[in-house]
């Protein structure tokens, strides 16, 4: 469903993704560790060339993502595959000028041609979905960071996504809040989202995902089930970031 092939991205003389193949089927969940810099977040944003691999191809349902076609022809690609795909950062994007029911409705309005009305009934059960419809008027700044982070989900969910990436979503929340957002994600488990997880929480990414990947300097240096993964590790590096992070 979801197939990278050979990634391979530089930036400079710096190679920061060396030939990571990976696919995900629908409705798998696969979950990325790995320590700061050993290129997660790079193979994240690579899914819908928001970093341009300099290698390698991506698919996403039968199409490559990554094209090589004329500008023109590109950007209208691209729009049609970012569309596609829901995309949940450590830092709430929302836009902080509109309440969360405008932050939901907007991309369906403009981009799925939703009416008014229609936006509208749609912004209700996505942040229903994710225990905010009583918060539907409020703006981000009157929201926790919890609170975001939902309804940065919601607007992700609002535009029917095959595929939602998660880029450590709970990494800058106070403690106390990590687990409200956990549980959406939970609950998108249990509905056969597929998605892929960047975490640096173990125990979450245990309980959730089908697979885990551990990455190191810009390669999957293992990869398998999380009950395997991280009782027993067979590479030295897998067993030596989990010492620290488990
Ligand atoms: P973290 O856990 O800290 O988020 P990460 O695993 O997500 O780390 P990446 O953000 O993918 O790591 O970065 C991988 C490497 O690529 C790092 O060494 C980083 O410095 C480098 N890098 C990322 N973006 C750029 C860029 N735009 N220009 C140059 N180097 C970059
Ligand atoms: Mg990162």
């Amino acid at each position: 469903f979801v197939e990278i092939r050979h990634a391979q991205k530089s930036f400079g003389t710096v190679e920061v993704l060396k030939d990571i193949s990976l696919t995900v089927e629908r409705g798998q969940i696969v979950g990325i560790i790995g320590s700061s810099g050993s290129g997660k977040s790079t193979l994240l944003r690579a899914i819908n060339d928001l970093d341009p691999l300099t290698g390698g191809e991506v698919w996403l349902d039968g199409v490559q993502v990554n094209q090589k076609l004329p500008h023109r022809q590109y950007e209208k690609h691209i729009n049609q595959m970012r569309q596609q795909v829901g995309m949940v950062f450590q830092h709430f994007n929302l836009f902080p000028h509109m309440t969360a029911r405008e932050n939901v409705t907007m991309a369906p309005m403009m981009l799925h041609g939703l009416s008014k009305e229609e936006a509208d009934k749609l912004a209700e059960e996505q942040l229903d979905h994710v225990g905010l419809l009583e918060r539907i008027d409020y703006y981000p700044s009157q929201l926790s960071g919890g609170q975001k982070q939902r309804v940065a989900i919601a607007r992700a969910l609002a535009m029917k996504p095959k595929l939602m990436l998660f880029d450590e979503a709970t990494s800058a929340l106070d403690p106390e809040l990590v687990e409200e957002v956990n549980q959406v994600m939970r609950k998108l488990a249990q509905e056969q989202m597929t998605m892929i997880i960047v975490t640096h929480e173990m125990d979450f990414a245990a309980s959730v995902c089908d697979r885990v990947l551990f990455m190191d300097q810009g390669v999957v240096v293992e990869e398998g089930p999380p009950e395997i993964l991280f009782k027993n590790p067979t590479k030295d590096r897998t067993r030596a970031f989990l010492r620290k992070h488990l």
